[in-house]
């Protein structure tokens, strides 16, 4: 047996990044960059009016109320360029270039226009109010988002702002998922006496895309060995990662370990300290696509997936952090630990009166208990050999997806 720790490191080790690929703008969002989005230009690009009003000289407004001679109008895509003289005004809008001349802009509620050509300017303005100088956000040149990062519905506006009308990220990972288990049947299909209908193929394929993968679901697979390896073997060819559940047990009918060492695997761990997941299998085939053999159990398959197939996934398409966050939470209740193992156990986040995220480990039926697991959103560490933990005790917490 192996620390979770240590696991989590091999994983990503073998782990390197793909390929990359040029997307448009309007199918980037989720994808992983692969270049540094640079500015193209300053911005604002020009002192920009931040509101309707008029641009003046502040100097000009020190005696407020005065009147102001209207010399011409700036409007958001069609400004006035000519140099503005002292007692001048000009009417401007909303993000339209403010005048040279002008150092400030009185918003049009404080002003009361007299005629066309003349307005009063009802209280004094300081200068530089209410314009954003050019280049006061973001200077031209300056990398604003890396390689790495993730694209979110914002920084698409950030790539159109700087003409990226395609951007560079880095290609989706192939995985194939397998559920193995003579005792399973599609979900299309009535459970007989002895078996049950395969729920991981789905939760995996699931938790996979929002990984960023493309998934194909293969076939059930018995626990039939032959069949399993045929089946691994031709998945591989097309995919860069294989995840399988179940068969990695010690009973008679586990045969995944077995088939992974026949097809010419190289195994990097099959036992961690984890609970629950410890017969949870990594290795890497001879043509490099990894595989991970995680455990039966629908709630082990949640836990080990997020813990080691997730960053790897991750970590395929350039992630800055492709780890599961470590963060910190205030147990509701009195929760039990294992002895030799880690324990990830499920846990409902919410926050208390006092502002304290408060972690309330889940009543649940252990690793099968896929049903009440599905309502956690979190899960609680709980480091190996304590026996209790009492409420109230901060202990760490990862996120689930
Ligand atoms: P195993 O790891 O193959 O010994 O399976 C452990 C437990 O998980 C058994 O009760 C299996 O029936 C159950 N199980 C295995 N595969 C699946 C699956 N794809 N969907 C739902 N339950 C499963
Ligand atoms: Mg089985």
């Amino acid at each position: 047996m192996i620390p979770v720790n240590e696991a989590i490191k091999i994983v990503l080790d073998q782990t390197s990044r793909l390929s990359t690929e040029r997307v448009s703008l309007e199918t980037a969002l989720g994808r992983f960059l692969a270049e540094d989005i640079v500015a193209d230009s300053d911005l604002p690009p020009f002192d920009r009016s931040q509101m309707d009003g008029y641009a003046l000289r502040a100097e000009d407004t020190s005696n407020a109320p005065v009147k102001l001679r209207i010399v011409g109008e700036s409007a958001a895509g069609s400004g006035w360029h000519n140099e503005m003289l002292p007692g001048q005004a000009v009417r401007i809008m909303t993000g339209a270039p403010v005048p040279s001349g002008a150092d400030s802009v009185q918003q049009v509620e404080l002003t009361r226009e007299i005629d066309d050509t003349t307005v009063e300017i009802l209280e004094r303005v300081s200068t530089g109010r209410s314009i954003v100088k050019r280049a006061a956000e973001i200077t031209k040149g300056t990398a604003v988002l890396h390689a790495g990062e993730q694209a979110n519905a914002a920084m698409i506006a950030v790539f159109a702002a700087f003409g990226y009308a395609e951007v560079e990220v880095v290609r989706r990972p192939r995985v194939a998922v397998l559920a193995t288990g003579s005792e399973l049947v599609p979900v299309n299909q009535k459970p007989d006496r002895d078996q049950i209908r395969d729920s991981n193929n789905y939760s995996i394929g699931a938790y996979s895309e929002i990984s960023g993968a493309v998934v194909e679901r293969l076939p059930l697979a018995h626990d039939e060995p032959d069949q399993l390896k045929q089946i691994i073997n031709d998945a591989a060819e097309r995919s860069d990662v294989v995840i399988t559940s179940g068969g990695v047990s010690m009973g008679v009918y586990d045969f995944t370990r077995a088939a992974l060492k026949d097809l010419g695997a190289e195994i990097f761990f099959e036992r961690v300290a984890l609970r629950p997941g410890k017969p949870t299998v990594f290795g890497k085939l001879p043509n490099g696509t990894l595989l991970f053999g995680l455990p039966g159990n629908p709630v082990s398959v949640s836990v080990t997936f997020n813990l080691f197939a997730r960053p790897s996934i991750l970590k395929m398409q350039g992630a800055k952090e492709p780890n599961m966050k470590l963060e910190w939470a205030m147990l509701a209740r009195e929760t039990k630990g294992s002895l030799d193992r880690e324990s990830y156990l499920p846990a409902q986040l919410l926050t208390d009166e006092q502002g304290r995220l408060m972690a309330h480990p889940l009543k649940w039926g252990g690793s099968s208990d896929f049903v009440s697991f599905a309502r956690a959103d979190a899960l609680l560490v709980i480091p190996a050999n304590l026996k209790n933990v009492e409420a109230g005790q901060v202990v760490r917490i990862v996120r689930l997806p």
